[in-house]
């Protein structure tokens, strides 16, 4: 969890590929529904370029087909899920249905100043949906050749709409984690990214 810019999709990257582990990330396949033109992706367009949440009745339904759908044996990291406090009351009946247990929520921290900085700066492949801090006037994707654009919702007055959201709808999630039996592991999310990962790494094993 954090909020947007805190690095979720990166460290998420890094831990899944160290762990050998699957990431769901529900930005992630919300954006690859919104290219593929899917009935998922028209849902939940309009709601992402407001800066606004996707409903949890579509999100929900989402990640009851993902994670039934997934060999859970070497367990999996999620990635921007859950956002609400319904939604981590879904997940909590979906995890006791599977019976399968949350070992602990990760929580970047990062101020609002840098995540201005952070999104300003920030790009997303057209062709492979890969999202890059490139280098000035670099307009291409290293990893398919596509083009590098904004992402629509890292506008700056939509950032600060996304970041009302983050305090309203899902900063309450964190309460709701800590007055329950789940570890929730508070990381400092400035730094460069392999101290943010060391961060997370330690935590995770105290
Ligand atoms: P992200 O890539 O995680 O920053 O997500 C980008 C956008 O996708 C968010 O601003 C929401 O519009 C939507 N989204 C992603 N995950 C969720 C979720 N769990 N609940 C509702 N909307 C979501």
């Amino acid at each position: 969890m954090g909020p947007p810019g805190a690095g979720k999709g990166t460290q998420g990257e890094l831990l899944a590929s160290r762990f050998g582990i699957p990431r769901y990330s529900t930005g992630d396949i919300l954006r690859a529904a919104g290219r593929d033109g899917s009935e998922l992706g028209r849902k939940a367009q309009g709601y992402m370029d407001a800066g606004e949440l996707v409903p949890d009745d579509v999100i929900l339904g989402l990640m009851t087909r993902v994670l039934l759908s997934t060999d859970a044996g070497g367990g999996y990291l999620l990635d921007g899920f859950p956002r609400t406090v319904e939604q981590a009351e879904g997940l909590k009946d979906l995890l006791e249905a599977a019976d399968q247990q949350l070992d602990a929520v990760l929580n970047l921290a990062v101020g609002d100043e840098e995540i201005l900085r952070r999104l300003s700066s920030r790009r997303i492949c057209e062709k492979c949906g890969a999202i890059v801090r490139p280098a000035a006037g670099t307009e291409s994707c290293v990893t398919c050749g596509g083009h590098l654009a904004t992402r629509p919702d890292d506008r700056p007055e939509t950032v600060r709409r996304r970041l009302e959201v983050y305090r309203e709808q899902t900063e309450p999630v964190l309460g709701w984690y800590r007055q329950s039996s789940t570890a929730v592991l508070d990381i400092p999310g400035t730094g460069d990214v392999g101290q943010v990962q060391e961060r997370i790494l330690s935590g995770l094993a105290s």
